[in-house]
Formats: C-alpha cells, sequence, structure tokens
C-alpha cells in the first residue's frame, strides 16, 4: 500500500508543494509553497494536510498523531537545518508559528500561534543570542497569551466578559502609569508571563507545558478542533464552504518583526481593494508582530508615499503632521519598500490576480509570509477583471469567470441622494473601509444587531473594533463602524468580503459600551438614535438619509456585454409596472418572464371594484364589477407592452386565493360594508365562507378562472386590447398569456379555451388581430410528470419554482420559519431549497418536465420565474437543462446575466 503523504516541506530547495495543491495544502500552505519556489524570501516550515484534519475527526486523536509523530519529527529537523536553531533548546532555541490555513480563506476565522518552542530557559538564550531581552520577553509573553487563548482555553466566550490577560496586562500599565504596550520594558514583559502562567494554573489547574514538542502537539491539535468552532462554522455557512474540506496546520520558522525599530510587520494589496485601482497599497506597523495591524491597537502606517498622502488628504493634516504620524514604509525603510513592490509584481504577474499579501520585515529584512488572491468589493472586482482583461493579464473567458455573480449586487443598490447629502451633518470622519450608503439606528452589540434587525429594524453596529464574534451582527446591520482600527481591520475586510458597508477607525469618536453612548466632538448618540455611513468617503451622518439608485460605469456595461455574448440563457424580469419594466430593461432584461397581474388589483380604488366583484352574489354582479376593472388593467398592460415593446411579456392571470383581497381588521370590515351596501355581519359571514383551511392548496390559479370563466375572460380581453392599441400606435406587443397552477391536462385545455374564444370576439370587435401565446406554469409536480400531454396544447412553460418546491417538499412557505433555521443548523438541509434549487428533488421534477415537454414539441419555450430565477447556482441548473430562459427582479438581473455566462463558460 501507497504510504499517505502528510506533511509537506517548504523552503530552500526542498519545497514538496505548489500552488495547484490547494485542495490538500490549503490556501495558505499552498501558496507559501509556490512562494518558496518562485525563489521568494519565506521562512522554511511544512504543512500538514486537510485530509488529516479529516483523519482526526474519523480517526481520533491518538491515532493521528501517531500517524504523524515521524514525519513532523523529520521536518522540523528539516527547518532545523536551515534556521540553524534547535527546537526545544535552552540556548540556541527555534521558535515556530503554528497556523491554520484552510482552501477557502476564511480571515480570523482560525487562532495562529506565535514564537511557540519558549520555556523560561530558552527565553534566556533568546535573550541572550539576540542581546535583546526586551524582544525576547516580549515573544515570550506573546506566546503564552495565544497559546493560553487558543488551546488552553483562556480565551472569554463573550466579548462582554474579561479577558484573564488582558486584565493583567491593563493592571499592568495602571501600576506604572503608560498607556501603551510598547512602553513595557524587558521586566515588566517578565513580571507579565509569570502572571499570565499563574493564571492558567488557576483557571485550569495545569502547568503551562514547557516541551516544545508538547507545546507543538498541543497547537496542531488545536487548529484541527478549531475547524469545529461556532465562528468556523458560521463563517462556512455563510460563505457555503463544505465542512469536508478541513483545514491544514501550517508550522513555519518564526520571523520577528518586534526587534526593535528596524523591524516590521505589515499587510498589503497589489490593487485597492475597495475600488479596484491599480494602487499599490497597505499597512504596516514598526516593532510589531503578528496580527497588531490587523487588531486596531496602534494606528498602522501607509506601504507607499501615494498611500500616506491620501491619508493625510482626507484627514486634512499638513505634510510635516504626516511625515511624522504616517510615514510610508517607502520612506521609513526604503530598500525594503523596493523588494516588496518587485514582489508584489512578481506575484500579481504569476497568479494573474490581485494579491493580498502579509510579510514581516526582522532587522531590515524582508519575509514573506503569505499571498492569497485578495477579497475585494463588488466594484472592485469588476473593475479589476477589466482592466486586467484590457492589460492583457487575463482573457475575456477568465475575466467573466473572475466576477461573483451575488457581489454586482452592491453596485446596483443606490447611494445617498446628493440633495439630501448636502444637508446632512458630518459628524465624525473614518476611513472609507467598505463602500455604499447606508442609514440605521445604533447599537453596540451584536447580538443586539441581530435582535433588532430580526424586528425589522435598520441597524448600524457601532464598535470600538469587531471580532469574528461580530460575525452574526454585522451581517444584520445595513453598516458598521468602528472607533479604532485601519483599512485592514477586521471590521474592514469582513465587511468588504460582505458587501456591507463599513467606516473605520473614527478617530474622535467615543464609544461607551455600559452606557451604550457614542460620543463625537460636540454630539451625544445613543442606542437607537439614526446615523448614516457612507462607506466609499469614510464620512458619518447625523440622522436618516436619502438614498437614490446607484449608476452602472463603462466597466460593468462591459462585463455586461461580455457575459451576453459567452451566456446561452437569455434573463427576463419579473416586474408589474412601467416602471419596474423600464428599471429591468435598463439592466439588461430581454423580456418579461412574469407580470402577476394581481399586484395590480391592490392599487387605490381598483381593491374596490375587486371586492365588489369577490363579494358579487351571482354572475351578472361579478360581470358588472370586472367591467370596471377592465379599462384599469388594460391601462396596465399598455404601460407595460409599451416599455417592453418588440420582447415577449408573460401576462399570469389571477392566482392568489380572493381572500387575500377582503378586510381583515374591524375597522376596514366596517368600512368595506358600507361601500358595499351590506351589513357587517352579511360581510363576516362571506369572509368566513371564503376563508379556507389551507390557502396555499386551495382554491387559487386556474382554479377560480374555471370557476369564474369570466375573471379570465375579462383578463384576456384586456391584455389582448392592449395589444391591438399599441398596435395602432405601431407599437409591437408580445403578449403571452400563462394559466397558473395547471396540474391537470383538462384544467389547461378548459382554460386555454376560453383565452383563445375571447381573443377571437376581440379581434372581430377590432377588426384586426395580433399574436399572443397561451402557455402555463409547471409548478405542481403532477404537471411536470404529464408535461408531454401539456405540452400538445401549450406554447410554453414557466417553472414556478416557488410552488414547485413548496409542493415537493410539502412544506408552507409562510411556515418554514419554525424548523428550516433547525434543518440548517442540523444540516439536514445544506442550503435552503426557497433560496436555491434543491438539486436532488425538485431538480429531477423539473427534467422530467423539460424532457417530457420538448419531446413532445421541440419549439416549446420553457423558462423559469421563481424567486430561484436570480440565484446563480440555479441559474447554472437551468443552463444545464437547456432552459430558454430565467427570469428574476429588475435588480437580480445583472446577477443572473453574469451567472448564465458562467454557466456557459464552464
Ligand atoms: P490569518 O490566517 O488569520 O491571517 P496567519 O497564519 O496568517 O493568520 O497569521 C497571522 C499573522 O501572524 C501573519 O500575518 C504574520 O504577521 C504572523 N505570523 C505567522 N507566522 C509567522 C512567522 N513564522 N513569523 C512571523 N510572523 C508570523
Ligand atoms: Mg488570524
Ligand atoms: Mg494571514
Amino acid at each position: 500500500m501507497a504510504e499517505v503523504k502528510r506533511v509537506y516541506k517548504f523552503g530552500a530547495g526542498q519545497t514538496e508543494g505548489k500552488a495547484g495543491m490547494r485542495n490538500e495544502l490549503g490556501g495558505k500552505g499552498a501558496n507559501l509553497a509556490e512562494m518558496s519556489l518562485l525563489g521568494m524570501p519565506v521562512p522554511p516550515g511544512f504543512t500538514i494536510t486537510t485530509t488529516t484534519c479529516n483523519e482526526y475527526y474519523t480517526l481520533g486523536r491518538d491515532r493521528v498523531l501517531s500517524l504523524l509523530e515521524a514525519d513532523v519529527r523529520s521536518a522540523i529537523a528539516f527547518i532545523e537545518g536551515e534556521m540553524g536553531a534547535k527546537f526545544g533548546d535552552r540556548e540556541n532555541p527555534l521558535l515556530v508559528s503554528v497556523r491554520s490555513g484552510a482552501r477557502a480563506s476564511m480571515p480570523g476565522m482560525m487562532d495562529t500561534i506565535l514564537n511557540l518552542g519558549l520555556n523560561d530557559e530558552a527565553v534566556l538564550g533568546l535573550a541572550k543570542r539576540t542581546g535583546n531581552p526586551r524582544f525576547a520577553w516580549d515573544s515570550y509573553r506573546r506566546f503564552v497569551q495565544m497559546y493560553g487563548d487558543v488551546v488552553l482555553g483562556m480565551k472569554p466566550e463573550s466579548k462582554e466578559d474579561i479577558d484573564p490577560f488582558e486584565e493583567i496586562i491593563e493592571e499592568r500599565k495602571r501600576a506604572k502609569g503608560i498607556t501603551s504596550d510598547t512602553e513595557f520594558t524587558a521586566e515588566d514583559l517578565q513580571e507579565l508571563v509569570v502572571r499570565f502562567k499563574k493564571a492558567v494554573k488557576d483557571r485550569t489547574g495545569r502547568d503551562f507545558p514547557t516541551e516544545a514538542m508538547e507545546q507543538l502537539w498541543g497547537a496542531v491539535l488545536a487548529v484541527f478542533g478549531s475547524w469545529m468552532n461556532d465562528r468556523a462554522k458560521l463563517y462556512r455557512r455563510l460563505n457555503k464552504i463544505p465542512e469536508e474540506w478541513g483545514t491544514a496546520v501550517n508550522v513555519q520558522a518564526m520571523v520577528f518583526g518586534n526587534m526593535g525599530d528596524t523591524s516590521a510587520t505589515g499587510v498589503a494589496f497589489t490593487r485597492d481593494a475597495a475600488t479596484g485601482e491599480r494602487l499599490f497599497n497597505g499597512e504596516f506597523l514598526v516593532n510589531a508582530q503578528g496580527e497588531d495591524v490587523v487588531a486596531g491597537i496602534r494606528t498602522p502606517q501607509p506601504i507607499t508615499i501615494e498611500g500616506s498622502r491620501r491619508w493625510a488628504k482626507l484627514k486634512g493634516v499638513d505634510e510635516a503632521t504626516r511625515k511624522k504620524v504616517a510615514p510610508s514604509l517607502q520612506e521609513v525603510m526604503p530598500k525594503v519598500f523596493e523588494e516588496l513592490d518587485a514582489i508584489e509584481h512578481r506575484l500579481e504577474n504569476h497568479y494573474h490576480d490581485m494579491q493580498d499579501i502579509e510579510f514581516t520585515v526582522q532587522d531590515g529584512r524582508l519575509w514573506m509570509l503569505q499571498t492569497r488572491s485578495g477579497k475585494r468589493t463588488g466594484k472592485a472586482m469588476v473593475k479589476m477583471a477589466m482592466d486586467m482583461l484590457a492589460e492583457g493579464l487575463i482573457d475575456e473567458k477568465t475575466a467573466v469567470e473572475r466576477v461573483e455573480p451575488e457581489k454586482l449586487d452592491e453596485l446596483l443598490h443606490p447611494v445617498f441622494e446628493k440633495a439630501a447629502l448636502s444637508k446632512a451633518k458630518t459628524i465624525a470622519l473614518g476611513l472609507p473601509a467598505s463602500p455604499g450608503a447606508a442609514s440605521g439606528r445604533i447599537v453596540f452589540f451584536a447580538e443586539q444587531a441581530e435582535e433588532w434587525a430580526e424586528k425589522g429594524e435598520k441597524v448600524i453596529l457601532v464598535r470600538l473594533e469587531t471580532s469574528p464574534e461580530d460575525l452574526r451582527g454585522m451581517h444584520a446591520a445595513q453598516g458598521i463602524l468602528t472607533a479604532r482600527g485601519g483599512m485592514t481591520s477586521h471590521a474592514a475586510v469582513v465587511a468588504r468580503g460582505m458587501g456591507k458597508c463599513c467606516v473605520s477607525g473614527a478617530a474622535g469618536i467615543e464609544v461607551d459600551y455600559s452606557k451604550r453612548e457614542l460620543k463625537v466632538s460636540g454630539g451625544l448618540y445613543k442606542e437607537g438614535d439614526w446615523i448614516s455611513l457612507d462607506g466609499s468617503t469614510g464620512k458619518v451622518y447625523e440622522g436618516q438619509i436619502a438614498t437614490s439608485d446607484a449608476e452602472m460605469d463603462a466597466d460593468f456595461a462591459h462585463l455586461m456585454e461580455l457575459a451576453d455574448k459567452y451566456a446561452k440563457l437569455e434573463v427576463h424580469t419579473n416586474a408589474d409596472t412601467p416602471r419596474d419594466s423600464k428599471v429591468a430593461r435598463r439592466f439588461g432584461a430581454t423580456g418579461i418572464g412574469l407580470c402577476r397581474t394581481e399586484h395590480m388589483f391592490f392599487e387605490g380604488d381598483r381593491i374596490k371594484a375587486m371586492r365588489e366583484m369577490i363579494l358579487a352574489h351571482d354572475l351578472k354582479g361579478r360581470q358588472a364589477a370586472l367591467a370596471k376593472l377592465l379599462p384599469m388593467q388594460r391601462e396596465d398592460f399598455e404601460g407595460i407592452f409599451e416599455a417592453m415593446a418588440g420582447l415577449p411579456v408573460t401576462v399570469r392571470l389571477l392566482d392568489p386565493p380572493l381572500h387575500e383581497f377582503l378586510p381583515k381588521v374591524e375597522s376596514q370590515i366596517q368600512e368595506v360594508a358600507a361601500n358595499s351596501g351590506v351589513t357587517v355581519e352579511a360581510l363576516k359571514a362571506r369572509i368566513e365562507g371564503l376563508s379556507e383551511v389551507n390557502p396555499m392548496l386551495g382554491f387559487r390559479g386556474c382554479r377560480l378562472g374555471i370557476v369564474y370563466p369570466e375573471i379570465t375572460e375579462m383578463q384576456t380581453r384586456a391584455i389582448i386590447e392592449a395589444a391591438l392599441k399599441l398596435k395602432k400606435k405601431g407599437i409591437e406587443a408580445k403578449p403571452e398569456i400563462m394559466i397558473p397552477l395547471t396540474g391537470i391536462l383538462k384544467e389547461f385545455q378548459n382554460q386555454r379555451a376560453v383565452v383563445l374564444r375571447t381573443a377571437e370576439e376581440v379581434f372581430r370587435e377590432y377588426k384586426d388581430r395580433v399574436n399572443f401565446k397561451v402557455g402555463t406554469m409547471i409548478e405542481i409536480p403532477r404537471a411536470t410528470l404529464i408535461a408531454d400531454q401539456i405540452a400538445q396544447e401549450a406554447d410554453f412553460f414557466s417553472f414556478g419554482t416557488n410552488d414547485l418546491t413548496q409542493m415537493t417538499f410539502g412544506f408552507s412557505r409562510d411556515d418554514i420559519g419554525k424548523f428550516l433555521p433547525y434543518y440548517l443548523e442540523q444540516g439536514i438541509l445544506k442550503v435552503d431549497p426557497f433560496r436555491s434549487i434543491d438539486p436532488e428533488g425538485v431538480l429531477e421534477l423539473m427534467k422530467t418536465g423539460v424532457t417530457k415537454g420538448r419531446g413532445a414539441k421541440k419549439s416549446l419555450t420553457i423558462g423559469i420565474c421563481g424567486e430561484h430565477g436570480g440565484d446563480p447556482t440555479s441559474v447554472g441548473y437551468c443552463h444545464e437543462l437547456g432552459m430558454d430562459y430565467v427570469s428574476c427582479s429588475p435588480f437580480r438581473v445583472p446577477i443572473a446575466r453574469l451567472a448564465a455566462a458562467q454557466a456557459a463558460i464552464r
């Protein structure tokens, strides 16, 4: 049996992995190997595979440790050789970091441990060898803290609980009268270590492990264990990352950014992740280690002079102040910058994509610690793809694939109205961390953001800084405001990933969690007060500000052009008004796939006529009421057909149960009774009579038209007359009349006959004709099974996947709130089938429907008009089924166009 390889080395001519091995090595491990292969300065190390993580869960801890033992020891020996130091040695100790790294990047999801290998003796050796005791004790202090948090479980459960380590640090600062960690002396740090270890002993009852190998195994197992922690699970769910993937573990020789003023650590992007501009940018901190930059503890400095100048301009500070407060790496360490810039260029050319890199400078020497394709906003995603296409870095298909359809959503969403904005009062200025405009009421805690959002409130989550525990709250909020942190802070990175508006590091705002207050110069805002954020400028405003539609730029238009070039599916829209139709056309819809006529009956006076129709006791009464509705419907259709001139418009005949149109509350019942000249009692009896036990499966859809053919007649007449009137004006209407809820062939035949008969009547009256089609929704499971019969008489099918899903699962869509969340949490269902087509059941029925339908009539037009029409995964399925079009809400049209292109390219 072939030996399973679980450990892959990287560094100095011995690299065993490469970028293509991401599945096994995780993103971080694969790219560390790749950078080593490219000859870039990467500290040597090794990666334990993702498969091993899965083995940890199937075989158990002991078995996995014994499987790893020999390979890990030999890999450690390799690092020792490279670094000329010995793991666990007291004179010349090799220190390593232990880093998790899944296939897909999961920022901040799993914790890294730095400086592993230190103990009370090794720290002295390190101090002596480097001649820098402060550095040695700082490293040790950090190690005990991180190891305590991640491996020994010292980290508090909730952010509002006290972190024992932070408390010790604060105590020491108070005792010394200092405000920053950087002012600690070696003796202070030594004292902290002693107290940290005591805290560990007190809390866990066990001594802090001193033996390097024991420390290492503890850390490796903790990384495996973290794959199943709540934060990681939530992130995976939000980002649709499968649990089976597992995480790799990277063990890597430490390099030190905390050795003094010639050392530093930083993160950078090869292009601007917010705007897409081709500008090398990022942040660094002198004499710092690890995640200090993103933790928002100290304010980081920009990488380039350009970045520093822009910062100064934003903050309104002069050149002298800029040089003092935020000098760039380019100025502070010009040689290092030059090398970094060259590497940055090479990486982009190598990966053909914008890279997000992490580096450390140890005593003037640059080390690369990570590279990955950077997260970006929707706007940046489109601009980068189109720029890189123009630069010849990628081809058209790659450019189309580069943009995540869902991300386009951000571009299509509103921005603040200029007029409203000019009157708004700016109360603070932060960094433009993630673009977009948001108004909401202030909340200070993530849980609260969730609670309020559930109640339908719009909220802005305001925090000193955010951490992964805040993820749910950030998701629920309209926008995020933080007092601390830079452009690469947790809040900024995560918000950009979510496409949420975020302003970070708003200096001058004071957040008081206990009083639930936000103080700015000259103002006090309490929980529940309205504020507004502009994530593109970093401005924070008082109150609520009106928004207006986003404008689509040339890059966007170019992308859409490319999408249409490759897509096979057409994208239609669901629209009930001329206004929506126009919006959808602007977004590129080539037809209306679903025009719901019932929505028209709710406006203004129409509901009165509608109620009159429903309450009528006989045919005569109904006809009289329908006669009032006819001209209104005709006018609606004229408007819509005109907006969609030359394009098909699928009109669905009346679908919902009639009682939905009747009044529900007492006051309304009285009013309706008075208006229609019946007693309240009589009306109530009528409402009672119409009410149903299970309306979704009740008197609705074509069943209405079969019992009351006069409704179908009126609607057909309105549609055909509208088309004829437009024809007179030289406008081509292409009506397609759609019978809802067909499940039995005779139902369809019955309604089709009414439509055809009525149309002929109208043609005779007008002495003119128009072309039109008659088809049906396929939304009852039975309809998919007899699709061949229906197809013989229907011109088109449109899959109504909302009802089809509802009836296939037997889930009432209005009641799933009670159990679907549990289903998703427990993995009984992987995705909400109302958001993305169920690939096993519902899709199978659709396949049957398409095959039988097309088998009976080759020319049958087939589309889909459920919510799923705007879901990229579902669009992919529709492409595979060979459908003609998908139909979705106007704002999702570009998303569907792009998804359709990607499905065709794959
Ligand atoms: P994340 O996945 O959260 O980004 P990383 O594993 O990249 O976590 O670690 C976070 C940071 O820790 C890195 O950006 C780097 O600054 C620091 N770090 C990790 N490994 C080393 C190392 N071997 N030497 C120096 N710093 C390191
Ligand atoms: Mg991290
Ligand atoms: Mg990292």
